[in-house]
């Protein structure tokens, strides 16, 4: 999607002050040319984009660097600062009583939002209940009941009725039980003005506290005028942005988060119940400049860590990156990433090394998989301490043992040895870059 395109193409050009302390006004250019040229090749609003590449561009210009701020770091806090500023918080949803109104044109996604939010609420520990409003479109009263039974919440809808009115009316009466209302409404191809007409008058029976636009994140320009007409007519307070699984470049949403002046609620990534994201402004935006989400990261460390058991005597982070990388350590290391889930997800968290380090690896280094592991883990069972610790030492006919001795395959024991060889490599270069104080105090 958009932000990821910024993300990648932003590291590359900042990536290139690195060690300057100053900011020339070329630094500066290139900088804001190319957060427009990804900006605008993501269908975001000219003149959004316009606006955020010149207010990033006058504070770089004018701002002083506090001292000893590398420029890098200075550039990238403005960026991620306008970025907040246009993107904003999430938007409010406390987790309490509350009615949902969601507008959008046919096909947007509304019909499955309204389950995935209920289902989402649901994990909340409150109890949702969608409400069904859409007459006009064949078959989203049967979509909307099966996809309600999947998310196993309450639901209403009345395929009998042709006023979607009396069916939101009757809908909230008959669904009291629940503390959390999800008014699904119908689309049009087109924003119609009976479409404005009727979702202003269901806006009237149900008085949402919170109405959010669903946008499919393929929407390109058009997503303006379609928030301003919503926005006009029942007043929008949050989007939720669909269907951001498949390769759309969500700039249109960013377009009507601005133009409604509000904020993205939700991220729809896939076509099942559960697969949306309440949207986290902070963590989103640092992840894609590279910044490391450093919450989540530290998060998952942690967990890995509890599930691992590792000791603390046995086994010191800081050694493996001060160079002394054995294949004790690498064990460990692989046991610890299983625990934390796929290692290229995990270095996208750490800070400085989202891109580019990771397209220079083999995709080999990436794979530590349960079964790999488990040969692995045969295989140094047949070693002895010293071979572990300095596994350069293991000449041809060693290998011959260890395979005999583990009973696998010479084959198997080179692989292991090459594995090995990789990882170090990658310590190696883990090692080499400017985030190591950040890594060593996260591994810790
Ligand atoms: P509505 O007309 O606005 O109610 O739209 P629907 O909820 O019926 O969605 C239209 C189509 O988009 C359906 O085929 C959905 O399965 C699909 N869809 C909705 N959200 C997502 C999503 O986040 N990812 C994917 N891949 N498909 C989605």
């Amino acid at each position: 999607m958009v932000l990821d395109d910024l993300g990648s193409s932003l590291r590359g050009t900042l990536d290139k002050l690195r060690g300057k302390s100053r900011l020339s006004e070329e630094d500066i250019e290139e900088i804001v040319k190319e957060i427009q040229r990804s900006l605008l090749s993501a269908d975001v609003d000219v003149s959004l984009v316009m606006e955020l590449s010149d207010n990033i561009k006058e504070r770089a210009l004018e701002e002083e660097p506090p001292a000893g701020t590398p420029a890098r770091d200075f550039v990238l806090r403005i960026v991620y600062e306008e970025l907040v500023d246009l993107i904003g918080d999430s938007t409010e949803l406390p987790l309490e009583e509350q009615t949902i109104l969601l507008a959008g044109l046919q096909g947007s996604g509304k019909t499955t939002s309204a389950a995935k939010m209920a289902w989402w609420f649901s994990t909340k520990g409150l109890r949702p209940a969608v409400i069904q409003t859409d007459t006009f479109r064949p078959g989203a009263y049967d979509q909307a009941r099966e996809m309600a039974e999947r998310a196993e919440v309450d639901f209403y809808g009345n395929p009998d009725s042709e006023d979607p009115v009396e069916i939101a009316r009757k809908g909230l009466e008959e669904t009291s039980e629940a503390d959390v209302h999800i008014v699904d409404t119908a689309g049009r191809h087109a924003l119609e003005d009976d479409l404005i007409d009727e979702i202003e008058q269901i806006e009237g029976v149900v008085e949402p506290d919170t109405s959010l636009l669903v946008l499919d994140a393929a929407i390109g320009q058009g997503a303006k005028d379609q928030a301003q007409q919503f926005d006009e007519s029942i007043g929008i307070d949050g989007v939720v942005i669909t269907k951001l699984d498949g390769t759309a470049k969500g700039g249109g949403a960013l377009t009507a988060v601005d133009q409604t002046d509000s904020s993205i609620a939700f991220l729809g990534t896939g076509e099942e119940v559960q697969d949306v994201e309440r949207f986290e402004p902070d963590g989103f935006i640092s992840r894609l400049l590279g910044m490391g989400d450093l919450s989540q990261l530290a998060e998952r460390v942690e967990r890995a860590m509890e599930q691992t058991e590792i000791e603390e005597e046995d086994w010191d982070p800081e050694d493996m990156l001060q160079g002394q990388f054995t294949l004790n350590d690498m064990q460990k290391q692989m046991e610890a990433m299983n625990n934390m889930g796929p290692l290229d997800q995990v270095m996208d968290m750490i800070p400085g090394l989202g891109g580019g380090i990771k397209d220079q690896l083999p995709d080999d280094a990436m794979d530590v998989t349960q079964d790999r592991m488990r040969a692995f883990t045969v295989i140094m069972d047949s070693m002895t301490e010293a071979e572990k610790e300095y596994p350069k030492a293991i000449g041809a006919n060693q290998i011959k043992r260890i395979a005999r001795g583990s009973g696998t395959s010479e084959e198997q024991v080179r692989e292991l040895l090459q594995q090995y060889k990789m990882m170090e490599r990658t310590i190696k270069q883990f090692q080499g870059m400017g985030s190591e104080q950040e890594m060593q105090r996260m591994m810790k």
